[in-house]
This record gives C-alpha cells, sequence and structure tokens, in this order.
C-alpha cells in the first residue's frame, strides 16, 4: 500500500513538473525562438573539437580560436600528424590547453585508426573518446544527428534548472536525466541552447535580472527572495 502511495506521489509530482516545464519552455519560445549552437563550425570534427574547447571557456573565445586551429589541422588526419606543442600552441590562450590539447590529438588518432576519419554517432561510442563527457556527446549527438541522448547539462543549465525548481540535484548527469522527464524530447536540443542564451541575458550567475524575468512566476530562487524581503519590511 505504502509503495502504490509513494509512486502516486511521484507520479503528481511529474505531472505538476512537466506542466512547470511546458509553460517555461512557452515563455522561451517567445524570447529566443531561433536559439542554436553558439560555436562557429564547418564539419562534425570541428564540432566535436570546439565543443571540448569550449568546456570552462566562452564560445566567443573558442571561436576566436578554432579558425586558426582548423586551417592548420583541418581532419583528423591532419590533427593526428600535429605535433602536440602545435596545438597548444594555438589554443594556449583557453583554460586547460594542455590536456586538452593531449585529448584533441589522441581523440583524432583514434577517429583515423578506429573510425576512418569520422565522428562516432552513437553516445556509447562518442564517451570514450578522451576529453568527451556526457555534455559534449550530447550537443554533437543533438546538434549533428539530431538524435539527442538527452539535454546538454552546463553551468547555465545547472543553475537555472535548480534556480526555476526543475530539479534539486547537483549532479550533471541526474539533472540531465530528471531535465529528460520534464522537457519534450523535441525540444531538448532548442531548450539547451535557450538556457544558455537567458542564461547570458537574464538569469546570470551574479545579479540576475530578476524583476524583468520572464520567468519570474515560475522561479522558486525568485518566491525564496521576495519572500525574505518581505520579511525583513
Ligand atoms: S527570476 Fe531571477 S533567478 Fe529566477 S529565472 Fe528569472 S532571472 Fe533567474
Amino acid at each position: 500500500m505504502k509503495k502504490t502511495l509513494n509512486k502516486t506521489t511521484q507520479e503528481k509530482d511529474l505531472t505538476t513538473l512537466k506542466n512547470k516545464g511546458k509553460k517555461i519552455v512557452k515563455f522561451l519560445k517567445t524570447e529566443f525562438p531561433n536559439a542554436k549552437c553558439g560555436l562557429n563550425f564547418k564539419s562534425p570534427f570541428e564540432l566535436l573539437v570546439s565543443t571540448i574547447l569550449s568546456a570552462q571557456s566562452t564560445d566567443k573565445r573558442v571561436n576566436m580560436i578554432t579558425p586558426i586551429l582548423f586551417e592548420k589541422f583541418p581532419t583528423p588526419e591532419k590533427m593526428a600528424q600535429a605535433r602536440i606543442e602545435e596545438i597548444e600552441e594555438i589554443i594556449r590562450s583557453i583554460g586547460l590547453f594542455r590536456s586538452k590539447a593531449r585529448n584533441i590529438h589522441q581523440l583524432s588518432k583514434i577517429l583515423v585508426d578506429k573510425y576512418d576519419g569520422k565522428v562516432p554517432s552513437t553516445f556509447e561510442e562518442l564517451i570514450k573518446l578522451p576529453g568527451v563527457g556526457r555534455k559534449t556527446a550530447n550537443v554533437v549527438l543533438g546538434e549533428l544527428f539530431s538524435m539527442p541522448r538527452g539535454i546538454v547539462v552546463d553551468t547555465h543549465m545547472k543553475r537555472i534548472s535548480k534556480r526555476l525548481g526543475l530539479t534539486t540535484q547537483n549532479n550533471p548527469a541526474k539533472i540531465e536525466k530528471e531535465l529528460n522527464e520534464i522537457i519534450p524530447k523535441n525540444d531538448w536540443v532548442w531548450f539547451s541552447h535557450a538556457i544558455i542564451s537567458f542564461g547570458r541575458k537574464t538569469c546570470t550567475a551574479i545579479n540576475p535580472k530578476c524583476e524583468s524575468c520572464i520567468l519570474k512566476d515560475e522561479c522558486v530562487y525568485y518566491k525564496k527572495k521576495k519572500k525574505k524581503r518581505s520579511k525583513k519590511i
């Protein structure tokens, strides 16, 4: 009996969250109807490498250095033949450039040896590549193959989904799992990009612009902040 009750409560919670997710999607579609990947790329290989480079950096910075990198090493074959120091020299303005250079070099060799120079199209194959985690794999699957395995959980998604009360988790894999249940699958790719745009424009890490925010009525963080303020008065 207890089990049945727990299940019913969980189902009700999920329905509430799904309804909330629908409203959030609707609001975000009015503001960011065409949200898309901020990285510039001309091939699957370029997207894969650019996404790896973007970890703990910004798309803007990555877009500044990738034209130079890909002019010199446009394919996995060319990148695999490069010296790691040459890659480091080009990407050194990006955080963690030494490990990223090693990973890109190693990954290029694997693409050549194992995948005939192509980017693999399954989550399981992608996350085995050096420097590729769930986030990068989901970006690549969504952008290139239109079959994301889940929502991309980066720093913006982590912060905003918690503020909105869509999740209470801290672990990106757990956040992804919960959001995948709440947000309709058709919207996963767009939603991942829309939240990044929203995080840069409105729901910034420091001093979010809550008073002018289109999602404030759905936001747990905002409601708590408001309650605290009214107690002080
Ligand atoms: S109300 Fe504030 S914290 Fe909540 S989503 Fe909007 S900007 Fe972010």
